[in-house]
């Protein structure tokens, strides 16, 4: 998405990546919620044409339907849930013009993040709040500038934020330029490994400071240093349903995720962070009930449970076209 987003620049265009430049095609076919979905939609919401071969060795190539009436299976199929499905070969995808974004970080307290989150919630969707709970909590506000006029909104909404400590307001021109959404704490010498499950639910709004203090409680009692929750805004132009997705949380406002890791190598710690992954889930559910499968897990006995709180109702009809299309299940399993 990096090189996509420099190589874009050099035409004045852009394209809605997420919150790394690394991540690849696996973004754009899993939905992708960027910092800039708000204004511009799901990297889903910009496809215009794929090609590929369905997991049965048949090529396809479909493009966007014009209205929802028309709305055929596969395309709904394919934008959100194609890696279940085939080999995405191509894509044909919708730019927007380049303008200079915005970005604020800071350091926050409990009751700052609940402020922040609080403000987010009627902001305009130009804006975007992320924010990452560790040891400290630090927060990425992201806005995009289409005039003077607009700029000055935006630092008006962007200096009404509290904060703690470190606080930068600052002008980049392209998402790849934007600071890293991460952990502050020195990491050891272990090398890690992790999952992570990506939740979505409604705006928080009276609920704000009952969730937190879930969060507070989770974070409080994580298994090592390394594990973490974070969150992404969406809403706006995400929630519009103009075109069927597979991704079918159209309602979604906040996607927390739980970022859960553990020493290499070493199974008794792996199982207590899953443990810690999956309290953190039953515990979040009520204010988050949907799943962005961003990352899949299959190998996980949770993967049920996250394929059914991804596509909810339309998961049948989804196993039934893999029925047709990857009837040996080349592709991952959606069962
Ligand atoms: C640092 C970091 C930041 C992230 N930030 C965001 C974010 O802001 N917003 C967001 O929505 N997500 C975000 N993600 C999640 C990320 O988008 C998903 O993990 C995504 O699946 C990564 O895709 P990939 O191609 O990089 O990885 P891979 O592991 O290579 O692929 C992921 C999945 O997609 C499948 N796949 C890849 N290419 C194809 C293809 N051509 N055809 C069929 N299947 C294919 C793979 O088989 C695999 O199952 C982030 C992840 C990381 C690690």
């Amino acid at each position: 998405m990096g090189d996509l987003s420099n190589f874009l620049q050099k035409h004045k265009r852009s394209f809605p990546i997420g919150l790394s430049g690394k991540t690849g095609m696996g973004y754009i076919l899993t939905g992708g919620i960027s910092p800039l979905s708000r204004s511009k939609g799901l990297a889903i919401d910009q496809i215009m044409e794929i090609k590929g071969l369905w997991g049965n060795g048949k090529e396809f190539h479909l493009t966007r339907p014009n209205r929802k009436k028309e709305s055929i299976l596969e395309w709904k199929a394919l934008c959100g849930a194609a890696i279940f499905l085939g080999v995405i070969t191509k894509v044909k995808l919708r730019t927007q013009p380049l303008r200079p974004i915005l970005s604020w970080t800071a350091n926050l307290s409990f009751s700052q993040l609940s402020e922040c989150i609080k403000q987010a919630e009627s902001w305009p969707n130009a804006l975007s709040f992320q924010w990452i709970w560790g040891d400290n909590i630090f927060a990425h506000a992201v806005g995009e500038v289409v005039n003077s006029n607009h700029e000055a909104i935006i630092i008006n909404l962007l200096e009404k934020l509290p904060f703690t400590s470190n606080r930068i307001i600052k002008k980049v021109n392209n998402m790849t330029s934007l600071p890293h959404l991460k952990l502050a704490h020195k990491k050891d010498n272990n090398t890690y490994h992790s999952e992570v499950i990506g939740l979505l639910g409604p705006a928080w709004q009276n609920n704000n400071l009952k969730v937190l203090k879930v969060i507070k409680d989770l974070i409080d009692n994580r298994p090592n240093k390394s594990c973490y929750i974070a969150s992404q805004q969406l809403g706006g132009l995400t929630n519009s349903k103009e075109i069927d997705t597979s991704f079918v949380h159209r309602d979604a406002i906040w996607k927390p995720w739980i970022n859960g890791a553990w020493e290499a190598h070493d199974q008794a710690k792996r199982n207590i962070t899953l443990k810690w992954m999956e309290n953190s889930w039953n515990n979040l559910e009520f204010i988050c009930p949907g799943v962005h499968l961003a990352q899949i897990h299959p190998h996980l006995p949770w993967h049920q449970k996250e394929l059914s709180s991804a596509f909810q109702d339309w998961l049948p009809k989804l196993q039934a076209i893999k029925a047709i299309y990857d009837p040996k299940n080349v592709m991952p399993t959606l069962k």
